[in-house]
């Protein structure tokens, strides 16, 4: 691990490239932290901020680092969260994934888009909204978590609860996800389809394929079931999402005999889903046209929902942060509920959340990079929406 250069004053932290910098060079790839979170944590704490920092684990599964951190502690709270954890590597990079060089006026690093580059916003605005105007009518805080492009189970859903258990309440919340597709100021995002991960298992009876009547093939099953599931559209769109989506992910036999028909076939589909639906409305809709489809025929359906589809209607917060990207970029941005999911999806049960970071062409790629001017300007950003929350 490559320890960061030198601690970072208040001074320093007023410019959001230093912390990003530091941050990148923590190679904090799902599950480990590499120190990235103390990074932040004491920068935040020369801000002023309470840290607590929690690790979690569950089960059969790798622990967790995350942090919340606080400055204030009178009411309303404003909450920007995200998580510092990145996705593997991958091959093709022409630069040192996580040195953090400025080369062209852009930084480059895993996690500089997605979303380290907006967590160093998020502090460089609060280190801003300081200098200027002291401590804010309110407070302030960050919820960080180390396992957003994991299994998400020993992150922010846990924090939440912790937080919850203490009565600690947050007020309204930004997530510094990438949203924008090409131009910082294009997308904000309040609200994202559900996710839903099937596995079919066809059952049959191995057999010779020049005697099909003495064997059951499972393939002309399976081909029927996915032709029920794909036959027509789940829907056609409602009036804050765009239609649901179901794609066939993969269908498998692994047969290498052409002689052979096989004794078992697998297939795999995702489904986003928009608010016509839940888990268990797709759940039963699954079910039912399978076992028609199936007609009789062994088969076995897996679903493991990973998220249910949210929106903050379109309001005061949405409002609110449109307002401060039209004022720093001249942008109107689009208000969608378009892309993956993310943690965002926890955070609705506590307060309304909105979702705005840099521009996502590059997340989870070789090469991957942000705009020194962009980062600049979410710092601005930020910073006008924490003048206009606070200015109420
Ligand atoms: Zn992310």
């Amino acid at each position: 691990m490559t320890k960061p250069a030198a601690h970072l004053t208040a001074a320093a932290l007023v410019d959001p490239l230093p912390l990003a910098r530091d941050l990148i060079r923590c190679p904090s790839v799902t599950p480990e932290d590499a120190g990235a979170l103390d990074v932040l944590a004491s920068a935040l704490t020369e801000l002023g901020f309470q840290c607590h920092k929690m690790e979690f684990d569950e089960a059969g599964t790798p622990s967790v680092h995350n942090l919340y951190a606080r400055l204030g502690d009178s009411g309303p709270n404003f909450c920007f969260a995200g998580h510092t954890d990145v996705v593997p590597v991958g091959t093709g990079w022409t630069v040192d994934p996580f040195a953090a060089n400025v080369i062209d006026d852009h930084l480059y690093g895993r996690g500089a888009a997605d979303m380290k580059g907006a967590i160093a916003s998020f502090t460089a605005a609060v280190a801003r909204s300081i200098e200027d105007s002291g401590q804010p009518r309110g407070s302030i805080s960050l919820l960080i978590t180390g396992d957003e492009e994991g299994p998400a189970i020993n992150g922010t859903k846990k924090v939440l609860d912790w937080l919850a258990d203490r009565g600690e309440v947050l007020d309204a919340c930004l997530v510094g996800e990438p949203t924008n597709p090409t131009r910082l100021g294009e997308m904000i995002k309040i609200g994202r389809r559900g996710s839903l991960n099937g596995r079919i298992t066809v059952f049959g009876t191995q057999g010779h394929a020049a005697y099909p009547h003495l064997a059951d093939n499972p393939i002309t099953t399976m081909l029927r079931l996915l032709n029920a599931l794909t036959a027509e559209p789940l829907d056609s769109g409602t009036e804050t999402f765009q239609p649901s989506t179901l794609t066939l992910t993969s269908v498998d036999v692994g047969n290498d005999a052409t002689n052979v028909i096989p004794a078992d076939a697998r297939a795999m589909f995702n489904i986003r889903f928009n608010d016509d639906h839940t888990g268990e409305s797709l759940t039963t809709w699954l079910n039912e046209k399978l076992t028609d489809a199936a007609n009789g025929a062994d088969f076995d359906l897996d679903i493991q929902i990973s998220g249910e589809s949210f929106v903050t209607p379109p309001g005061p917060l949405s409002e609110m942060v449109s307002q401060a990207v039209t004022e720093v970029t001249g942008e109107t941005p689009e208000l969608s509920t378009s892309g993956g999911t993310s943690d965002a999806r926890f955070i609705r049960t506590a307060c309304p959340v909105c979702e705005f970071g840099l521009v996502g062409q590059t997340m989870h790629k070789a090469d991957e990079r942000a705009s020194i001017a962009d980062l600049e300007n979410l710092t601005k950003i930020y910073r006008h929406i924490l003048d206009h929350f606070f200015a109420t």
